[in-house]
């Protein structure tokens, strides 16, 4: 399973998150072939303004009185569906992003699926909410997730050495400095430790996008970092002991495959 297209940008607030998802959006679109985005290219500006053909904000439609409606309609979703088919306009990639993501009900939902399931290949889907568990697990399943506190770092500061300590071992490519490194996390509750998963998919992540550099892993080892750290979040959604994600990240990244199980 491809994860690394499709978004779902978390944030209490809504305009940070939309933010976010516009900053994913100049990453995609981007036409700069170093750093991504470049912000000066015509891509990056129109995005920018707002006016790129190859991106599409999904919004409640407008009700009645011009208030708008209560949720985003199937409509709205099958019709993006139908449209994420036909080829890019400008660029290599199509960026859907879709404001209150929240209030998309089961239908609009189940349609969105489709596309998270077997996206073309250059769909890029940025789902906005401020209720992550108002959409269906199916679909935050399949999305790379994003999570802004309302404070500017997300992360404490023991995430950030642990995270550190981790890769430095992994970029050594050796195998007991990874067990160690591994069990030197000291992960102890559940809340701990799905935010250093989250924190290292993010780290991943933002290397493959070229917005940190790469401290000698190389884009495989990331990628599989990232399915790692999807694979034992869902552990820990099953309460698996943190004792036993440390295991798992202490061999793992060794595995050729990295299985993803339905838990
Ligand atoms: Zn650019």
């Amino acid at each position: 399973m491809q994860q690394t297209n499709s978004y779902i940008v978390s944030s209490p607030d809504a305009g940070k998150g939309l933010d976010k998802a516009f900053e994913i959006a100049q990453i995609a679109l981007c036409t700069a072939t170093s750093e991504r985005p470049c912000g000066v290219c015509r891509a990056c500006k129109k995005v920018r303004q707002r006016i790129h053909p190859d991106l599409s904000v999904i919004e409640r439609e407008e009700g009645q009185g011009g208030k708008p409606k209560q949720n985003i309609s199937v409509d709205q979703i099958r019709e993006i569906v139908h449209e994420a088919g036909i080829v890019p306009i400008e660029g290599q990639k199509k960026v859907y992003i879709i404001k209150e993501a929240q209030l998309m009900n089961t239908a609009a939902q189940s349609a969105a699926l489709k596309l998270l399931e077997e996206p073309p290949e250059w769909v890029v889907m940025v789902l906005v909410t401020d209720n992550l568990d108002a959409l269906l697990p199916t679909v935050r399943s399949r999305c790379n997730r994003i999570n802004l506190n309302s404070e500017n770092s997300a992360f404490s500061e023991q995430t950030e050495k642990r995270c550190e300590s981790y890769m430095k071992a992994l970029a050594m490519g050796d195998r007991s400095e990874v067990f160690c490194a591994a069990m030197d996390l000291k992960l102890k509750t559940l809340a701990e430790t799905e935010e250093f998963l989250q924190y290292i998919r993010e780290y991943a992540n933002d290397i493959l996008c070229y917005r940190r550099k790469d401290p000698g892993l190389g884009r495989e080892l990331l990628f599989k970092i990232t399915l790692i750290a999807d694979r034992c979040t869902a552990y820990i959604k099953a309460n698996v002991n943190p004792n036993h994600i440390a295991g798992l990240l202490a061999v793992l990244p060794f595995e050729d495959r990295i299985i993803e199980d339905d838990i």
